[in-house]
């Protein structure tokens, strides 16, 4: 081996107690060991971190961390220290005596990494302070925050140009989860990366077990899922609105799920308060608009909910890929009903924005809409739309593990098209349902409806069914809901060669619910009952030791280093050593804590 891998990978295990890489790590590390540039597209919980830390701390010189969230950076660099790495953040949470201590550590080279928000790094002060040093390189965080097509754009990511004329020669890695293709170019051009070498990680999270259900009672719907799948797990249930957020967490508790509120309407120090809980806690719902998330780093979330639709598909697999981080089994669970739909399109129509943002909105919209709708392996659905090809169904989606029910619809979808047309091309579902069903009320008289050769022809089906058709034809496009009035539904061109017969339709059964597999441990909860027992033990020294601390418990270990030391059940602290996530630091700090709880218990246990 080289000698410079050989010290890549002794710093791998000594520093953070991991025996390989994953997927690219290595190829990227070496990169940046060697003074490339680089751009690396990996999945939420791909192993970014270690990607610029491991070649920040070969290289000589300090590393610089821009990174645009205050909690993230003092997440990364408690755990940074707690691995026994000199690391620190300067930002405006620190009072300004600290902060000039702080730089004036910086100057004496006493960091191997420094963490900075962008504002602060394109500072002329501070871009001095920096030009006194030798630097290791430069990793700029959430890098996407650089490109107006996302959801996260910060005007001061692109100042951080700067960087490539004031420091030539310090390699600089561009790291982000959002991998679309107009955003990736946004970056390229936009931090001056053009000729940085691109590493794109599949997208695939495995662990993930997505599950989209049809809306009855959503908020039941949801309770039977966390308290069936989740009961004492962390999780994070999306709303879209801060009053759905408050009644939701309200509804959670009075459930006796404990469960906490985020959005924008909750102070400052609300908010802060709320995350922080979140964090420390183990078994804490976060219920939250899409405020909350980014840059939470927590890696024991079991599920992540939606009870309204995402905006995009880029925001469901961004919002969905905070579970799981760790690699444990987690869930994507999500709740969607047609009002859902109608109610992003008034949204995004009435937005301010231009005519071709709207469209480019509406066009990620119905690509959710698809998701929801397919009758595919949801899996293949996702990945296909960041252009990776997944060769089999998964196996681990409700697609594939509840086969879907379909039936040939063809002759119903020409039913309710002909009853659409007929009564005009501006009445809504309901509307149009009673139609189909015969119902006769006021309104329907009022039009002289019941005179129509559509009307009452859908008796065979009942209500509920009829609208589950009607938000199929939507979303496979051939209706299209009227904005203007009332959210009418009008022909689309799609429509002809349904009408004619040329064309026939599948459509989903009623979605059933996911059935046997139900999980009733919390994800790595040992089956045998004297592992349970010392898997609440290691857990009760954990909360102990973050406590005392400060820090949050996954910081001290996460659960797969729980769930390893219980494997393997080490007897002295060589065989410590070698379960992953425990390296020369921690190992010296809990190694014996860890030892005496595993030779005790037996006794107390039984
Ligand atoms: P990202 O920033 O890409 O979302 P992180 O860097 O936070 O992901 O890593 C996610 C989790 O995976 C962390 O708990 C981290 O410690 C762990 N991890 C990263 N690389 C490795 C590795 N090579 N072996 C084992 N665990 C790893
Ligand atoms: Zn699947």
């Amino acid at each position: 081996m080289p000698r410079s891998s050989i010290i890549h990978h002794s710093i791998l295990h000594s520093v953070f107690g991991y025996e390989n890489y994953r997927g690219q790590q290595q190829a990227i590390i070496e990169h940046l060991i060697a003074g490339g540039d680089a751009l690396v597209l990996m999945p939420t919980g791909g192993g970014k971190s270690l990607c610029y830390q491991i070649p920040a701390l070969q290289r000589p010189g300090t590393g610089v961390v821009i990174s645009p969230l205050i909690a993230l950076m003092q997440d990364q660099v408690s755990a940074l220290r707690q691995a026994g790495v000199k690391a620190a953040f300067i930002n405006s949470s620190l009072p300004v005596e600290e902060i000039r201590q702080r730089e004036a550590a910086l100057v004496r080279g006493e960091y191997q990494l420094v963490y900075v928000a962008p504002e602060r790094l394109c500072n002329e002060s501070f871009l001095n302070l920096l030009a006194q040093i030798p630097l290791s390189l430069f990793a700029i965080d959430e890098a996407h925050c650089v490109s107006q097509w996302g959801h996260d754009f910060r005007p001061e990511y692109r100042r951080l140009a700067v960087i490539a004329d004031r420091f030539p020669g310090v390699p600089r890695v561009g790291l982000t989860a959002t991998a679309d293709v107009p955003t990736r170019q946004d970056i390229l051009q936009h931090l001056k990366l053009e000729t940085a070498k691109l590493f794109i990680a599949s997208f695939d999270r495995p662990n993930i077990r997505y599950q989209v259900v049809l809306k009855n009672n959503a908020r039941r719907q949801l309770l039977a899922f966390v308290k069936n799948e989740h009961q004492g797990q962390a999780g994070i249930v999306y709303c879209m609105s801060r009053r759905k957020v408050e009644a939701t967490a309200v509804f959670l508790n009075q459930q006796r799920v404990p469960a906490l509120a985020y959005h924008a309407g909750l102070s400052a120090e609300e908010r802060a308060a709320n995350q922080e809980r979140f964090l420390r806690e183990e078994s804490m719902v976060m219920v939250a608009t899409v405020a909350f998330g980014m840059g939470i780093d927590k890696p024991d979330v079991r599920f992540v909910a939606h009870l309204d639709l995402p905006k995009s598909m880029e925001a469901y697999y961004q919002e969905t890929g905070r579970a799981g981080r760790d690699g444990l089994p987690a869930d994507a669970w999500m709740a969607y009903g047609i009002g859902d739909v109608v109610g992003m399109r008034q949204l995004l129509d009435q937005s301010g924005a231009d005519e071709r943002v709207k469209r480019i909105e509406r066009h990620k919209l119905e690509a959710l809409l698809g998701y929801c709708e397919t009758i595919q392996c949801r899996r293949q659905v996702l990945l296909a739309y960041f252009g990776e090809a997944l060769s089999q169904p998964c196996g681990n989606c409700d697609n594939c593990l509840t086969p879907v029910e379909t039936w040939d619809g063809t002759r119903e979808a020409q039913m309710a098209l002909s009853c659409v047309y007929r009564s005009g091309q501006r009445f809504g579902v309901n509307y149009l349902v009673d139609l189909l069903r015969g119902k006769i009320h006021s309104r329907i008289e009022s039009f002289g409806h019941q005179q129509l050769s559509t009307f009452g022809i859908g008796t065979h089906l009942n209500e509920q069914q009829w609208k589950s058709i009607f938000r199929q034809l939507i979303s496979a496009g051939y209706l299209q809901v009227d904005m203007e009035g009332y959210g009418g539904l009008r022909l689309t061109e799609r429509c002809r060669p349904l009408l004619r017969g040329e064309e026939k339709i599948e459509f989903r059964k009623e979605i059933a619910k996911v059935g046997s597999k139900t999980r009733h441990y919390p994800a790595g909860t040992p089956e045998d009952p004297a592992d349970r027992r010392l898997w609440e033990a290691l857990r009760h020294m954990r909360r102990q030791l973050a406590e005392a601390q400060n820090v949050p418990p996954y910081i001290i270990f996460n659960d797969v280093t729980l769930a390893e030391i219980i494997a393997h059940k080490p007897k002295d602290l060589d065989e410590l050593a070698q379960i992953p996530g425990i390296g020369s630091t921690k190992l010296a700090r809990y190694g014996e804590r860890i030892l005496a709880l595993l030779w005790d218990l037996p006794e107390s246990a039984a």
